[in-house]
Formats: structure tokens, sequence, C-alpha cells
């Protein structure tokens, strides 16, 4: 069940107090409008009534689709506690709270994200028929190449998958600033995927809020990380 509740914010811009809807919790299959609009990246923006200037917020929110098995949680703050706490108290949650994930625990995937941006790029891997795992392994995989090149070589802060209008990429910002994308390459992932996905799962806790993430892959794959050679060019752009 969704939970929902009306808060007041003022304008970053102009100052001006409106109210907008929290989700605490969300179910995006009786949501389904919110699920579209975290895949669009559209949910957790607010426009000010007044001046029109549009506000990014973050807060914590439980996120569960049923239907596709997965629950993540957004903690965008106090992180480590939080999770902690959620992963401790996980069979009480499943009691009290989220008695239908009881009977999907087993072959749920839960995930804890720091933000909106990345659960949605979680629902947008996950929509495309892609392993959230299997991908972070890729991502980190394109990123230490990206960083490791030769004569153009540089630090990544953050590389993201991103699927547009059907177009699959992995898009990359880096430390100095400059953003661009690389094609995405199946033929790579499903290399990766032959050779981890069978033990990747052991890497994962059962009933616990797993964070997937680039850390999670460097952890994973130790220095296999830097086997990639992806035939792809650099597409400079920038974030939109
Ligand atoms: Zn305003």
């Amino acid at each position: 069940m969704s939970r929902n509740r009306t808060r007041t914010i003022s304008c970053q811009r102009c100052g001006k107090s409106f109210d907008v809807l929290i989700w605490d919790s969300l179910n995006a299959d009786t949501d389904p409008e919110q699920r579209e609009e975290i895949k669009k990246g559209t949910f957790n923006r607010y426009k000010c009534p007044e001046c029109g200037f549009t506000m990014i917020l973050q807060y914590a929110c439980l996120y569960t689709d049923m239907s596709h098995s997965k629950q993540v949680f957004v903690i965008p703050s106090d992180f480590e506690k939080r999770l902690e706490e959620a992963n401790r108290y996980f069979d009480l949650l499943e009691k009290k709270e989220l008695q239908t994930v009881a009977d999907i625990a087993d072959n749920c995937s839960f995930r804890a994200v720091h933000d909106f941006s990345e659960l949605r790029e979680k629902v947008n891997m996950w929509d495309n028929g892609f392993d959230d795992a299997v991908m972070e392994l890729y991502k980190a995989m394109t990123r230490v190449w990206l960083e490791t090149q030769d004569d153009q070589g540089k630090p990544v802060s953050k590389a993201f998958f991103s699927s547009e209008n059907g177009k699959d990429e992995i898009e990359v910002l880096f430390e100095d600033g400059s953003a661009g994308a690389v094609d995405f390459v199946p033929d790579l992932y499903r290399d990766i995927t032959a050779k981890y996905s069978a033990d990747l799962n052991s890497a994962l806790k059962s009933r616990c809020f797993n964070v997937v993430d680039f850390d999670f892959a460097v952890n994973y794959m130790g220095g296999a990380v830097t086997d990639i050679n992806p035939d792809s060019e650099i597409v400079e752009g920038t974030f939109t």
C-alpha cells in the first residue's frame, strides 16, 4: 500500500510556500502513474506556482513493485544508520507494514539507493530486462576503462545506465565536470552475464536491502574490473 502526505515547502528562488505530496512508501502496482514519473525522472520535481522554479526534493521512500518482485529503499540522508535500522527490523517490517513482502521475499530483490535518480536507473534497468548487479559490473568495467585509457583517460565520478527512446547508453560524469555517454554493448553485457551471473547471487544477502553500486562491483570483481575494451566511441554531451 502506498502512503503519502502533504508537506509545505518554500521555493528556493522566490520563497513562496506551497504544498507538495511526499510519498513515504510507494506501491508501483497500485500507483502506476507514479512509477512512470520515476522512470521519467519527474517524480520528485516540484514547480513553484509563483515563479515557475522547479525544485528537486530527495526524501526517504520505500518503493515496492510486487509484479516484478522488487523493493527499493531510497535513503538520501544518514544512509548507513538508516540502512542498518531497516535491515535490523526487516522481519518486523515484513510482519507489520509489508505483509505481502513476506510472500515474495525469497524471490524478491531488495535494494537500497541514495536518491530518486538511482531508483530511476534501477527501474529502467529492470524494465529493459537487465539485471542490476550484472549492469553494475558492466558500468564499473566501462568506468575503469575510461579512466585508464593511455592518452585520454580521466577520473569518472559517476556512471549511469540510461535508456531513452529505445537507445541504451552508459552516461558518464567526469570529475572535471564534463559529461558524455558511451554506447551500450550488448555482447559485452552477455559476456559479463555468462562469466559472473551464476555466482553473483552469492554476493547478495537475502532478506536484506543490498547496496548494488560501483563499490559493490569493484569489491566483487577485484582486479578483473580492468578486463574490458569496449569497441565504443565516447559521445560528448551533457546530462539533461
Ligand atoms: Zn518560486
